[in-house]
């Protein structure tokens, strides 16, 4: 059976002083989130050593929103998964639309950076989703399954890997599919990591992300082969991430 997380990713904000709100939220997922619903919080790296320390006797799990696919070298900016490891990251996203857009990121680098993030002990989020146009077109399965293909590696296990559909038109804009909608696309994910994993593929843990907050998160979570959430604006504010973890 899938493992059930409700996952924040911070973006590009958080100060120090950030910690101070979620500090309570910690204190609270630790005595009210249901035991069999992960928490993690992937805040920006200049956060996150800070965070995982804190974190560490909690409930609540610290990641990164992006790696290097190399372990380490002459890599002016970059950050590896080896050093992630060793701030006491957890799961490291890899392939989020933003970064496919403004880093013209491939399926085949997000490939390589989940292949590193697996070797270095972690848990790899690989996002994928479709734009609208090619929504529009008809052709979301068909990109979505292609993104998967070629993004999850082949070494990949349900424990290792964990899929996050994100369609690009929602994220931050306050649509969201239907659920039917939702539900056609983790099926078909679903259906694909069971033809290409046999039984294992059953339990990779799927989350949809794009505009999750607390009132519509009961019923995305709720749709079929739907196994989490994967949430940004509203993991920012406390109590909407916490509303978003009580609606699991
Ligand atoms: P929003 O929840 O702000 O739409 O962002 C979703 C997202 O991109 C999470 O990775």
């Amino acid at each position: 059976k899938p493992v059930s997380l409700v996952a924040g990713n911070w973006k590009m904000n958080g100060q120090r002083g950030s910690w101070k709100e979620i500090d309570s939220l910690i204190t609270k997922i630790d005595k009210e989130a249901p035991a069999d619903c992960e928490v993690l919080i992937c805040p920006p790296l200049t956060l996150m050593a800070l965070f995982a320390v804190d974190a560490s006797q909690s409930k609540v799990q610290i990641g990164a929103q992006d790696c290097h696919q190399n372990n380490k070298g002459a890599h002016t900016g970059d950050v590896s998964a080896s050093m992630i490891a060793d701030c006491g990251g957890s799961h490291i996203i890899v392939g989020h639309s933003e970064r496919r857009a403004d880093h013209q990121e491939t399926s085949a680098l997000v490939h390589d950076k989940a292949v590193s993030v697996v070797e270095n002990g972690m848990k790899a989020i690989i996002c994928v989703g479709e734009t609208e146009a090619e929504r529009d077109a008809g052709d979301a399965v068909k990109i979505v399954l292609d993104q998967i293909s070629q993004s999850v590696p082949s070494t990949a296990t349900s424990e290792t890997v964990i899929i996050a559909y994100e369609p690009v038109w929602a994220i931050g804009t306050g649509r969201t599919p239907t659920v039917a909608d939702v539900e056609e696309i983790h099926t078909a994910i679903r259906n694909s990591l069971i033809d290409r994993f046999s039984s294992d593929g059953a339990g990779f843990s799927i989350l949809y992300g794009g505009s999750v907050k607390p009132s519509n998160a009961k019923e995305l979570m709720g749709a079929e082969n739907v196994n989490g959430a994967l949430v940004g604006g509203a993991s920012l504010k406390a109590d909407d991430f916490n509303g978003i973890i009580d609606a699991y």
